[in-house]
């Protein structure tokens, strides 16, 4: 999914459950579930080379990423002491993506990158479909609103 999908679920997981030794193993599950729905993100089209690499990486880099950080700040920052549990769930979140970039963008395929990579790719399921692949993020996006 998206990273202000997975942003904004960990951040929400993290912020409802203080013990770290809790929440951290249950962002990171959240993450491979999440990518188990059939979603529409920045990476479609790379495997099949209708989107290069170079362009993929600058649409994360200087869109996706950043809006993840908008939107955890807008959500769970604004008006509140430094939410450091928001802070974390958000990078837990997004550990499983920034660990599949050396292996995606600079071609490191050894251990234990090439495994960590081969385990995103296995729960990964994604759509072509704009519209059936944004859905299920603008429903993880409602709920997070509703339930922080
Ligand atoms: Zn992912």
């Amino acid at each position: 999914m998206l990273s202000i999908s997975h942003g904004l679920t960990g951040a929400l997981i993290a912020s409802k459950i203080p013990n770290p030794y809790i929440s951290v193993p249950l962002v990171l599950l959240s993450h491979y579930i999440e990518d188990r729905v059939p979603h529409w993100d920045i990476g479609q089209g790379l495997s099949k080379k209708d989107k290069s690499k170079k362009i993929a990486f600058l649409q994360e880099l200087f869109v996706d990423f950043p809006l993840s950080i908008l939107a955890v700040f807008l959500v769970f920052q604004v008006g509140r002491p430094f939410n450091w549990a928001a802070w974390l769930g958000w990078f837990i979140a997004l550990l499983p993506d920034f660990l599949e970039f050396p292996y995606l963008f600079l071609n490191m395929k050894f251990f234990p990158i090439k495994q960590l990579a081969n385990l995103h790719k296995w729960a990964h399921r994604s759509t072509p479909d704009k519209l059936w692949g944004l859905l299920p993020q603008l429903l993880v996006i409602l709920l997070v609103l509703l339930l922080k």
